[in-house]
């Protein structure tokens, strides 16, 4: 078995009187596709917040390589090898597909530097491959805010992608976009996992979706972890069916 990358242990997160997070704990090993499910609102995306430190934990533990990060900061753990995409996708829609991931390239380096510091031509040639790999290389020179919303969403999984994470955090990558981009980017997915070597924590809304590339998955209602298990067994988790008609 491959080495523990991320460690989430009884973390629990409320605002005000919401519960949004109680005691949840989950791993992740090295190389995996894991997926996080659960009904609307049942709390993955502050979840994801809180692993990649955009606010602080009420109580519980995160470490990353065996490094303690709870108390760290979402530039602090970026450069510790783990990103996140959005559900509503980040990108700056006024600089071209270039642009945007010129910005993106150099994870140790501030963003502002990066702006400025002189191109080389190796780096052209990255993200001109990253944009190919992701489909949009005869889009390399429109506006990323020209792109449709599907295209957006691939736009800022080539952006995470340049930066060269250790472990990706996606949320609801395929939300929005149309069924012919989401065959495409369930490849690109698994390839980005398997010849890329990018461990990723997927949240997917599309049960479809997640089954087909999840090697584990975990599920949360309510702010609590409902069950976890392979996609095989959660698919037939009747206390799993239950959450989601119960959610509809
Ligand atoms: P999911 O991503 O599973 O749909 P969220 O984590 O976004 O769920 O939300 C879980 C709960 O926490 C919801 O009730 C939501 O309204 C609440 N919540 C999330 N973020 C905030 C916030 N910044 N302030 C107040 N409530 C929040
Ligand atoms: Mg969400």
């Amino acid at each position: 078995m491959s080495a523990v990358l991320l460690d989430v242990e009884s973390v629990s997160k409320s605002f005000g009187g919401i519960e949004a997070n109680r005691d949840i704990s989950l791993s992740v090993r090295e190389g995996k596709i894991i997926g996080l499910i659960g009904p609307n609102g049942s709390g993955k995306t502050t979840l994801f917040n809180s692993i990649v430190g955009y606010h602080p934990v009420d109580k519980g533990n995160i470490r990353f390589q065996n490094k303690e990060i709870t108390q760290l900061l979402v530039p602090e753990i970026a450069r510790l090898g783990m990103l996140r995409t959005f559900q509503q996708t980040r990108i700056y829609g006024k600089m071209s597909c270039i642009q945007n991931m010129q910005i993106s390239m150099p994870l140790a380096e501030q963003s502002l530097k990066a702006v400025f510091k002189p191109f080389r031509r190796q780096d052209m040639q990255e993200i001109e491959d990253m944009l190919a790999f992701v489909g949009l290389h005869s889009k390399r020179y429109l506006l990323a805010g020209d792109l449709s919303f599907g295209q957006q969403k691939l736009l800022e999984f080539a952006m995470a992608l340049i930066a060269g994470p250790k472990l990706l955090l996606l949320d609801e990558p395929t939300a929005g976009i149309n069924p012919t981009l989401i065959n495409g980017l369930i490849d690109r997915l698994k390839v980005a996992n398997k010849e890329l070597g990018i461990t990723l924590l997927i949240i997917e809304h599309n049960m479809r979706v997640i089954m087909n590339i999840a090697d584990h998955i975990y599920c949360l209602a309510h702010g609590k972890l409902l069950a976890e298990g392979p996609p095989q067994e959660i698919q037939n988790n009747q206390i799993v069916i239950d959450a989601y008609l119960g959610a509809h």
